[in-house]
């Protein structure tokens, strides 16, 4: 797999997913020796469940190590250290991940209660447990999901979770974006296997999530997360700490020249799921008939961008979406289905950015 690729593969089987993507990416033909050690470290920033939109799906770590010991690794951990205030058992219990441990044998290390050292990372000094720095080789598994200072957080932020709570707390004092781009000049970002099931919209806590049923598959992190940019509806240069870490030589914030590499395409599976108040309050601006996942979560991303920018006020037409428009006309629409539309975004699906902004120019 190159640098440059973005795998994706959409549904609901979301171990097979997992399995797939690393399949394609090769990853046991990247790690090599089998006897090397292999650290799965998902999201457990809080208690909360999968279903919240706060956590790593514990289907992905199942796949994940179901794809390693296939392949012969013996040596898998699943580590993590929740957010300061919150004890990473609870959460570990509460995310199922428990069930994954016992079921694969596989034990689990609380990096809240790891030992430290101090590395230099271009410039700055930063703390880092031992036992993510000890691994072989990483498979960071972030949420894809908004986040109250930072806006969003996926890979680059993920890595807060191998550095100790006093770490954690200096991040905070230092307004996070500068310390977490100088924290990923020196975490491991081997592989990236992304959890865009159902990514909260604005909160890393979840509460509101909005289902994608998508997994991703990244080398780079910057990609990863300038890719999230796209998918949420904002542009990289919101999001200061993605640009950073371009500078300081983490990776391309480059989306325009990526390789997208879809495994296979997005299904009609949106409507089939409960929604918090607040998604249902954006939901209200559309007309979904036989939407895919992908393509209405990515609606709701842009309609919550045009929220934030005041628009939606007034009587709007409703934004038509989904299967059920190829070949009839209508107002406005968007993604590949509705092209017979008056006003029609293409794409399939169309990513939540062009969305917003194709919505800004002409829905009145
Ligand atoms: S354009 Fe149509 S087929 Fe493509 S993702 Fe959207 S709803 Fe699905």
């Amino acid at each position: 797999m190159e640098r440059n690729d973005i795998l994706l593969i959409h549904g609901t089987d979301y171990k097979e997913m997992a399995k797939k993507i690393l399949e394609r990416a090769d990853v046991a033909a990247e790690i090599g020796d089998r006897n090397k050690s292999v650290a799965l470290k998902p999201n457990l920033v809080a208690a909360r469940t999968p279903a919240s939109g706060a956590t790593t799906h514990s289907e992905l770590l199942a796949g994940a190590v179901e794809y390693l010991q296939e392949h012969g690794f013996g040596r898998i951990t699943i580590m993590e250290g929740s957010w300061v205030g919150d004890y990473t058992l609870d959460a570990f219990r509460t995310a199922g991940y428990d069930k994954v441990c016992r079921k694969y044998n596989v034990p689990f290390v609380d990096l809240q209660k790891d030992s430290w050292k101090e590395y230099e990372a271009a410039g700055m000094k930063i703390k880092l447990c031992d036992q993510a720095m000890a691994s072989d080789y990483m498979i960071s598994m972030p949420v894809l999901k908004g986040h109250c200072q930072t806006i969003v957080t996926c890979a680059l932020k993920n890595n807060k979770g191998i550095i100790p709570n006093v770490e954690k707390r200096r991040f905070h004092t230092m307004g996070l974006h500068k310390p977490i781009a100088h924290l990923n000049v020196v975490a491991p970002n081997d592989f990236i296997l992304v959890d865009n099931i159902c990514g909260d919209l604005d909160f890393e806590e979840g509460g509101n999530p909005v289902v994608m049923n998508r997994v991703l598959g990244f080398k780079d992190p910057v990609l990863c997360d300038a890719f999230m940019c796209d998918c949420m509806g904002y542009s990289v240069e919101e999001i200061p700490y993605i640009t950073m870490a371009e500078e300081l030589g983490v990776g391309s914030t480059d989306t325009a020249h990526a390789n997208m590499i879809y495994l296979n395409q997005p299904e009609e599976t949106a409507g089939k799921f409960r929604m918090s108040h607040r998604v249902e309050r954006l939901a209200a601006y559309t007309a979904p008939e036989d939407a895919c996942s992908a393509c209405y979560g990515s609606l709701i991303y842009a309609l919550d961008r045009l929220n934030d920018a005041g628009k939606l006020r007034g009587k709007l037409p409703k934004v038509c979406i989904g299967q059920g428009y190829k070949g009839r006309t209508g107002e406005i629409g968007v993604g590949r289905c509705t092209s017979c539309f008056a006003k029609s975004l293409k794409g399939c699906p169309p990513k939540a950015a062009d969305m917003a902004e194709f919505l800004m120019e002409n829905w009145r």
